[in-house]
């Protein structure tokens, strides 16, 4: 399936036309210079003449049908995709554009003042110029909307974060997400099985701990300035600077953008340029400005990976991608400096020798025994964009006819080993069946426990049986408070790094090192129901429940097969009274992953080879 994507930047265009299952592309076209005296356009490679390009709507009138004309004759375009960069809180995934999507984005202008009213110029053009195919939006806030509240918010006053909704957004999600996919289809794993540390590190540029597939932090905040040093951007300053400023009369709103936006970050740096490039040449040539460019440049980076691997409790890998990431060994090498303490050992020769094309799009740069892995990792926002775009041209199809979803709410309760069961009920002690529960063979137990935390304790916590090989507590959100614990959202049984608790019976106490979780909302099901569906194990989908008088659509919804389980989705109290759920409450699946992301590449990594290098 072709799909054109296009990528409208403050004074430039880019439009390609790929198939989105290989990635291969049937034609790119790019402006530059737009709303300058000097236009250029460039249809698959090749200078051409472009004499109205006074706004984007102008140069796409131009340069799109042009795109077409070039391409190959069985080359037919099913969508098109448009990266917008903000979509706040109401984009979490990409979306089918009609009026309402574009009235949306251009309500959103307001967040990103430099871009969405760019990005939209280049929907309206498209959609005219293109009408008869689906147009999708994919936003480069989307993969952040993960973010966990500790995450997004600052630490201003609730009502005023409220009213402006001042959070942190993130951005690059786009490309953050495709290097995460990749990097985890290199390693042979899953990308939920991953703790990654993702380094956009373009002439904008940020950075995302990917925390078993989800954006988890990143460094880029309500705009696209916070965090890392960029080509013109000041990255982290102190707030204290522009009031300062501000209050010493010498700069004005206005001149304060310009400031941090366009005069700072390695332009200002250096004082020369903001291509790290020409950068890197002047330092080996002994200008100490472009020398301190990059030294704070790799330093804030560094400072980031450590913090992000502290926020995760560890990493399996780090990434570099994008301009700089991509290309530099020297920045590579000096943000990898003295990351032993995480098992990252750079192999120099190996990061020297990096190349990067569509035929190799990654190289490992970190030695046969380094336990985390560096890696460097060519990014292809196009491509993940017509990737997207395809799922929803085939969504429509696969989800008509879907059978709806029984949806059960799980109080809180505990899951334990016989061990446990004995020191907490006494030697030999069995759960007592009380009554059984839908997943056959599971039941809860007449038994209850008392689960002490550090602020509160609840009594007649239920066990479920039978026991397992692991204790594990699930609890929600509001009770996470209540205990005074920061339990994190996870899959049954995935409580490596979760914080531990007292669990008191009738006959003794256990102090439990691990085993808290806030569970992650998930659907048993079986193979059949999952080829019914169109989805497989540890998928995530988004779910509409209704049967209360607040319906509701949940995002992230962890897919759980197996010929043991029964159809059910599983939600927390808190999810269930926020959609006021009663008994028969249905769900229905209204979006499911792509099958092509999840088929893509195979490895070419193998970790046996590597160890013999
Ligand atoms: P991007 O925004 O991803 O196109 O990245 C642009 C940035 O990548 C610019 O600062 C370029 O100077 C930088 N870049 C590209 N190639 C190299 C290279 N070989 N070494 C250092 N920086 C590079």
């Amino acid at each position: 399936m072709y799909i054109v994507v296009i990528n409208c930047g403050s004074s430039s265009i880019k439009a390609d036309v790929l198939d989105h299952y290989s990635g291969k592309y049937a034609g790119r076209m790019s402006i530059e210079r737009i709303g300058e005296s000097n236009p250029v356009m460039y249809v698959d490679g090749n200078q051409e003449p472009l004499k109205n390009a006074a706004t984007h709507e102008e140069a796409l009138e131009v340069a799109l049908p042009r795109l077409l004309d070039c391409l190959p004759e069985d080359v037919q375009v099913a969508g098109v995709g448009h990266r917008v960069v903000h979509g706040g809180s109401q984009f979490q995934r990409p979306v089918r554009i009609d009026d309402e999507v574009e009235q949306a984005i251009a309500d959103l202008s307001d967040l990103a003042p430099l871009h969405n009213p760019i990005n939209l110029a280049g929907i309206r053009a498209a959609r005219r110029i293109i009408p008869d195919v689906c147009h999708v939006a994919v936003f480069d806030t989307a993969f952040h909307a993960t973010l966990p509240t500790r995450a997004r918010s600052y630490a201003l006053p609730q009502d005023l974060s409220d009213k402006l909704d001042l959070r942190r957004y993130g951005f690059h999600g786009i490309s953050h997400a495709f290097v995460a996919q990749r990097a985890a289809d290199y390693l042979g794993a899953d990308l939920r099985d991953l703790r990654l540390i993702t380094c956009h590190l373009g002439n904008g540029a940020s950075v995302c701990a990917v925390e078993y597939g989800r954006s988890i932090e990143t460094s880029m905040g309500l705009t696209p300035l916070e965090g890392l040093v960029m080509g013109t951007r000041s990255g982290d300053v102190d707030p204290g600077i522009l009031i300062h400023l501000l209050r010493d009369g010498e700069f004005d709103v206005d001149s304060l953008d310009d400031l941090l936006n366009q005069q700072s970050g390695l332009a200002g740096l250096s004082g020369v340029t903001n291509d790290m490039r020409d950068i890197i040449e002047r330092a080996g040539e002994g200008d100490d400005r472009c020398r301190l460019a990059i030294q704070v440049f790799s330093h804030r980076l560094r400072k980031y990976v450590g913090a992000y691997a502290a926020v995760m409790g560890g990493v399996d890998a780090i990434v570099f991608t994008a301009g700089i990431g991509e290309n530099s060994a020297l920045i590579r090498h000096r943000v990898a400096q003295r990351l032993e303490f995480l098992g990252a050992h750079l192999n120099e020769e190996a990061n020297r020798a990096a190349e990067l094309d569509d035929e190799s799009p990654v190289a490992r740069i970190s030695t046969a025994t380094s336990r985390t892995h560096l890696l460097a990792v060519e990014t292809d926002e196009s491509y993940a964009i017509a990737e997207d775009v395809s799922q929803l041209v085939l969504e429509k199809d696969r989800l008509a006819g879907h059978r709806p979803i029984p949806v059960a709410v799980s109080a809180r309760h505990v899951h334990l080993r016989q061990e446990t069961v004995e020191v907490l009920f006494g030697e030999g002690y069995q759960l007592t069946p009380r009554n059984d529960l839908s997943q056959p063979g599971q039941y809860a137990a007449e038994e209850t426990v008392r689960v002490i935390g550090p602020n509160d304790e609840f009594s007649s916590v239920r066990i479920l049986g039978p026991t397992r090989n692991i204790d594990q507590v699930e609890i929600s959100r509001t009770d996470e408070f209540a205990l005074g614990i920061d339990a994190p959202v996870r899959g049954s049984g995935d409580i490596a790094n979760t914080p531990g608790i007292i669990l008191e019976g009738p006959q003794g106490r256990v102090e439990l090192q691990q085993g808290v979780i806030c569970a992650w909302r998930h659907i048993h099901m079986t193979p059949d129901d999952a080829k019914h569906f169109g989805v497989s194990d540890r998928d995530v989908v988004e779910v509409a429940v209704s049967g209360g008088d607040r319906d509701l659509v949940f995002g992230d919804v962890l897919i759980r097969v197996s010929p043991d389980f029964q159809l059910e989705m599983h939600i927390d109290t808190d999810e269930g009274n926020a959609a006021n759920l009663g008994a028969d409450a249905k769900g229905t699946l209204i979006s499911t992953p792509g099958q092509a992301r999840l088929q893509r590449r195979k490895t070419t990594f193998d970790p046996v080879e590597a160890a013999a290098e």
